[in-house]
């Protein structure tokens, strides 16, 4: 699998694990608020990590760490990601995808085989103005919402998160947000920070009242609505 970044040690990207992240280069969408732009973006790609790197890492750290991520850009364009993940899963290690839900079949696939212990998927707004903030004209919604419906009734544990940021959301994004997405799963709003490695421009982030009341908003459809590193 095509591998460019590779952080040994991770305590917040996998909830409850100690982990690893391994970040894939690729992606169909150009949210403008992409912290991973020389990811995404063509030409800017940075060095490959070869996996046996990760690898001599994971048999190394056996009982130390519990948990390797898998994040992008976009893994499930990876077409060796269940391969990867095979061996991940035969050393006894827990896994987690970061998705943008733009591949339903890979993710039924991939949890089918039970490749996958744990899913994070990125809710980008409401659908009237998902297009505008995954950065794609005419976005058709269809896979989002089959991954995002496989989810919410599947038996694999999972979040939904947002990236909040302005000018993308507002309340009216989180009203429609809840009402397409009510239930009991836990939804996570994130701050936008500026990481320097952006690919749009003109964005910042809200106050911690107008995060408070956002998520005020969601969580009269999705109770288990929360903050994240606010
Ligand atoms: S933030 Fe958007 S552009 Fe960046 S990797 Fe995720 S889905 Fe792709």
């Amino acid at each position: 699998m095509k591998i460019e970044g590779f952080q040994t040690l991770t305590l917040l990207d996998y909830p409850g694990k100690v982990a690893c992240t391994v970040f894939t280069p690729g992606c169909g969408f150009r949210c403008p608020f992409c912290h991973n732009a020389s990811l995404v973006l063509p030409g800017r790609a940075g060095a490959e990590v070869p996996e046996g790197e990760v690898f001599a890492l994971l048999e190394k750290r056996r009982g130390v760490l519990d948990g390797v991520c898998v994040t992008g850009g976009e893994p499930t364009l990876q077409p060796a990601l269940p391969d990867f993940l095979r061996r991940v899963k035969a050393l006894g290690y827990a896994v987690k995808l970061d998705t943008n839900g733009a591949r339903p079949d890979v993710l039924r696939a991939l949890a089918e085989e039970e490749l996958v212990d744990y899913v994070a998927m990125d809710i980008k707004n409401a659908p009237e103005r998902y297009a505008e903030t995954a950065g794609v004209p005419g976005l058709d919604l269809t896979p989002i919402r089959e991954s995002a419906g496989f989810l919410m009734k599947g038996g694999l544990p999972f979040e939904f998160r947002t990236t909040v940021v302005r000018p993308l959301h507002d309340s009216d994004c989180f009203q429609a947000i809840g009402a397409w997405l009510a239930g009991d799963e836990p939804y996570f709003l994130q701050g936008f920070q500026d990481s320097g490695d952006l690919i749009g421009t003109g964005l910042s982030p809200f106050g911690e009242e107008e995060m408070i009341g956002f998520r005020s908003i969601l969580s009269n459809f999705i109770p288990n609505a929360a903050l994240r590193g606010i």
